[in-house]
C-alpha cells in the first residue's frame, strides 16, 4: 500500500512534476508567469501542454476540460478527448499550447444577466497558470476564468484574481513605506472550514424536498435533537470514518490538504478544515471539495447535504473563511511581530481591515447572501446579519490606550508609542473562541463565520480583498504624503479607532440586545435577508470602490445583481412549489388515510358497544380534519402567492414578493403540517421524521 507522502498530489501536474518533466528554460519561464504575473510565451505554452498531456495520458487520462466557476456557484466543464486521427488510420494523443490557453465552451446557457448577446452567446475560458492542473476521472482538468467576448466577466475567478491583484498592489506600496524593499509580491491566503451533513441515501431518496431544494421543507422536532451536546467532537461512528477516510484520500490526491474533520453541533453534522492555502487556489480547492465530498458520499450509499439549514430548528451548516495576508517572503501581515517597527506595521494593516470591514459591511453581508443562508444567520447558532469584529481583550486594549493616548495595562504599564514600543504577545487564549462574532480576529488572521456552507467562498474574498485594498490606498496616499512618517502614521491609527470602532464588538453577538445596540445606537447595518441587501451591490460607495481598483465593471455588478436575485427567487419558488405538491400529494392525503381508520375504529367499537364514549377518536378525527382544512387552505394562499409572482416588476419586486409574501405562507404551511405530523400514527407519515433522518447513520 501507498502511504499518504507517497500517492499525496499524484494527481497534480505541481511544482514537482513541472520541474521533473519541463526543460528548465521552459520551466522558469512558467514559474515566472505563476509566480509575478507575467505573460506566457506561446512556445513556453506548447511545451507546458506537451509535458501536461503525456503526464495525464501516463495516468489514464483521454480527456481534457477547462474546469471554470460560473455563476451558477458550481464548476462546470465540457470534456474534449486528446484524439486526433492519424495518416495511418489510428489516433495519437494531441494537446497544443493552443487548446491549454484558451477554450470555447458553448456556454450559452449558463447565466450572464444580460452581458452576452445570443450571437456571441460562447464566451471563452482563460489558463489560470496560478492554480494547478489535475485529473479527475479520466479528465485532465485546466483552472481557467470564464469571460464573454466583450471581455466581461461571467465567473467567480476572474474577479477574485483581479481582488488579489488590488490588494498586492496597494499592499506593496505600504510595505514600500516601512523599508521593505524585497517583497516582491503580497497575496491574501484563506483556510476554509467546511460544514456538512451526511444522511443515508434510503432516506434522502423518500423526501421530494431533499430532493428537489436540498433541505426539509417539513419536519416537526424530534424528541431528540443536539440539546445533550453529545455529537460535537463525538466519537466518530464506523460509517461515517469509513467514509472520511476515503475522502481524504481522494482530496490528498489532488493535492488538497484535507487536514481536521471532527463532528459538529448537530447531529450528522461533520466538519472538514484544509490546510489554507492562496485565495485563488484555496477556492478551487474548496470548489473540489464539496463536489468529492457528495461523489464519495454516494458510494457510500449516504448523501452529503451542504445546504445551510438543511433541518429547521437543529443547527445549519456554515463556512468559516480563515483569512490572512502575506508577503511571498513568507511575512504574515497580520501576524504581530517581535519589533516596534513591525509591529506599527501589523497595527496599520489591522486598521485597513477595520476600516473596510466597517466601510462595506454591507458588501461582506452581499457576498454571503442566498436563500439557503438566510435561514441560518442569526438563527441562533450562526453570526447575526448584523457586521461586527471581534478583536480579544488584549489587542482591544492596546487600541483604547492608543485612541485615548493613555497607559495601555498590559503586562507593564507604558504608554504606547508607535514604532517606539513593542506590543505584548498576544494569547491564543479562550477569548479568541467566542463563537458568537460574524468576524473575528484568531492571532494572526481574521476568521470570517458568516459564509453559508455551500456558498464559494470566491464572493466573500473578492470582498474582503477588494476593501482592505481599498483601505491601504488610503492611508499609503496620505502616508506618501506625508512630512514625518511617524506621526502621520501614529494619526492615521487613531482616527481610524476612533472612526470605525463602532464596529468592534466583543460581547454575545447572539444577543437580542446587541441586534438593539448594533442597529439604534451604533447605526451598524442588519440586512436581515437576500432580498434587503443585494440590491446595495450597487451603491454609489460600492460601485466606486470595486471600478476604481478594477475587480468589477459596472456592468458586471449589475449582471451579478440581477443573477444572484434571479438565483434566490428561483430557488425559493422551487421550495414553494414542492411544498405545496408534497402537502397536496403526500401529507394531506395520509392524515386523511389515518383519520378515516381512527372513524373505522370508533364506528366499529361503537357498533360492538354503543355506550363506548369513542371521545379519543372524536376529538382525533376532529383536530385532524382541522389540520388538513387549514392545509387546504395554506396551499391555496401559497400557490396564490407564488402566481402573483408574475406580476413583479423586475427582480428586484419580485424579490421583495418572495421575501413578504411567498416565505411567510411557506411557514404557516409548514406549521400546520408539522403539527399534524406530530398527532398521526408514524406508520402513516409518508416520508422519514426528523429522527428517522438524524440517526439514520450508525
Ligand atoms: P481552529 O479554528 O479550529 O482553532 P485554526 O485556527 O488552527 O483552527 O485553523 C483553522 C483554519 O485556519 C485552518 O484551515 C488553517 O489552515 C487556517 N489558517 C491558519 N493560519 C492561517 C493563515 N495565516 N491564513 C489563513 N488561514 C489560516
Ligand atoms: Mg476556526
Amino acid at each position: 500500500m501507498m502511504t499518504v507522502p507517497e500517492y499525496f498530489g499524484s494527481k497534480v501536474f505541481n511544482d514537482r512534476v513541472m520541474k521533473a518533466r519541463l526543460s528548465a528554460k521552459v520551466y522558469s519561464s512558467l514559474k515566472k508567469t505563476i509566480d509575478e504575473g507575467t505573460a506566457l510565451d506561446p512556445s513556453v505554452a506548447d511545451a507546458v501542454a506537451a509535458a501536461m498531456r503525456d503526464w495525464a495520458v501516463e495516468l489514464g487520462a483521454t480527456h481534457f476540460t477547462h474546469w471554470f466557476q460560473p455563476l451558477t456557484g458550481i464548476t462546470a466543464e465540457k470534456h474534449d478527448s486528446f484524439i486526433s486521427p492519424s495518416p495511418d488510420g489510428g489516433v495519437i494523443m494531441e494537446f497544443s499550447g493552443k487548446e491549454l490557453i484558451k477554450g470555447e465552451p458553448d456556454a450559452s446557457s449558463f447565466p450572464s444577466g444580460g452581458l452576452r448577446a445570443t450571437f456571441e452567446a460562447r464566451g471563452y475560458t482563460a489558463w489560470d497558470p496560478t492554480s494547478y492542473a489535475f485529473i479527475k476521472g479520466k479528465t485532465l482538468c485546466i483552472p481557467t476564468a470564464f469571460c464573454s467576448y466583450g471581455g466581461h466577466a461571467l465567473d467567480k475567478k476572474t474577479p477574485l484574481l483581479r481582488s488579489m491583484e488590488a490588494l498586492n498592489k496597494q499592499a506593496l506600496r505600504i510595505l514600500r513605506l516601512f523599508g521593505n524593499t524585497t517583497a516582491k509580491c503580497v497575496r491574501s491566503s484563506v483556510g476554509p472550514e467546511q460544514e456538512y451533513f451526511l444522511i443515508t441515501k434510503e432516506m434522502y431518496d423518500q423526501r421530494p424536498d431533499l430532493r428537489y431544494c436540498g433541505r426539509t421543507l417539513f419536519g416537526a422536532k424530534p424528541p431528540k435533537g443536539q440539546e445533550m451536546d453529545d455529537h460535537y467532537f463525538g466519537a466518530i461512528k464506523p460509517r461515517v470514518a469509513a467514509y472520511m477516510e476515503d475522502l481524504n484520500e481522494e482530496l490528498w490526491r489532488l493535492g488538497i490538504m484535507a487536514k481536521t474533520e471532527h463532528n459538529e453541533v448537530a447531529p450528522a453534522q461533520h466538519e472538514l478544515a484544509p490546510i489554507y492555502t492562496t485565495t485563488n487556489v484555496a477556492t478551487d480547492h474548496n470548489q473540489l471539495t464539496m463536489e468529492i465530498m457528495q461523489k464519495v458520499a454516494s458510494r457510500h450509499g449516504l448523501v452529503c447535504l451542504l445546504h445551510e439549514k438543511p433541518f429547521a430548528g437543529v443547527n445549519g451548516s456554515g463556512k468559516h473563511n480563515n483569512w490572512s495576508i502575506a508577503t511571498d517572503e513568507g511575512q504574515n501581515l497580520l501576524s504581530p511581530g517581535d519589533t516596534p517597527y513591525e509591529n506599527a506595521q501589523f497595527l496599520l494593516f489591522l486598521c485597513a481591515v477595520i476600516k473596510a470591514v466597517d466601510d462595506y459591511q454591507d458588501l461582506l453581508r452581499i457576498s454571503v447572501a442566498t436563500a439557503g443562508n438566510d435561514h441560518r444567520l442569526g438563527a441562533n447558532e450562526a453570526p447575526p446579519a448584523v457586521i461586527s469584529m471581534f478583536l480579544g481583550d488584549e489587542l482591544n486594549a492596546v487600541l483604547e490606550a492608543i485612541e485615548n493616548d493613555t497607559p495601555y495595562e498590559g503586562a507593564k504599564k507604558t504608554q504606547m508609542k508607535l514604532g517606539v514600543d513593542v506590543l505584548p504577545g498576544f494569547n491564543r487564549d479562550t477569548t479568541d473562541r467566542n463563537r458568537t462574532s460574524p468576524f473575528a480576529f484568531t492571532g494572526n488572521k481574521f476568521e470570517f463565520r458568516m459564509l453559508g456552507s455551500s456558498n464559494s467562498i470566491a464572493c466573500a474574498n473578492i470582498m474582503l480583498n477588494s476593501a482592505v485594498a481599498e483601505s491601504l490606498r488610503v492611508y499609503a496616499d496620505r502616508l506618501e504624503g506625508a512630512d514625518d512618517f511617524e506621526t502621520a502614521l501614529h494619526d492615521m491609527i487613531k482616527n481610524t479607532i476612533k472612526d470605525h470602532k463602532r464596529i468592534i464588538f466583543n460581547g454575545n453577538g447572539y444577543d437580542d440586545a446587541w441586534i438593539k445596540e448594533a442597529t439604534e445606537e451604533r447605526g451598524l447595518l442588519n440586512y436581515r435577508t437576500t432580498a434587503d441587501c443585494m440590491p446595495h451591490l450597487l451603491d454609489k460607495k460600492n460601485v466606486e470602490m470595486l471600478t476604481s481598483h478594477k475587480v468589477f465593471s459596472v456592468e458586471e455588478l449589475r449582471s451579478r445583481c440581477e443573477i444572484m436575485l434571479e438565483n434566490y427567487c428561483k430557488t425559493v419558488t422551487i421550495e414553494a412549489n414542492t411544498m405545496a405538491d408534497m402537502a397536496k400529494t403526500q401529507i394531506a392525503p395520509a392524515i386523511e388515510r389515518f383519520s378515516a381508520d381512527v372513524a373505522k375504529n370508533a364506528a366499529a367499537k361503537k357498533a360492538l358497544d354503543p355506550r363506548i364514549l369513542c371521545s379519543y377518536e372524536t376529538g382525533l378525527v376532529r383536530k385532524l380534519s382541522e389540520l388538513t382544512d387549514r392545509i387546504a387552505v395554506k396551499v391555496d394562499e401559497l400557490e396564490d402567492a407564488v402566481i402573483s409572482l408574475h406580476d413583479a416588476d423586475g427582480v428586484v419586486s419580485e424579490s421583495e414578493m418572495i421575501r413578504d409574501k411567498v416565505l411567510p405562507k411557506m411557514c404557516e404551511l409548514r406549521l400546520s403540517c408539522d403539527e399534524a405530523e406530530t398527532i398521526t400514527e408514524k406508520a402513516y407519515w409518508p416520508f422519514p421524521t426528523y429522527a428517522d433522518i438524524l440517526f439514520s447513520v450508525r
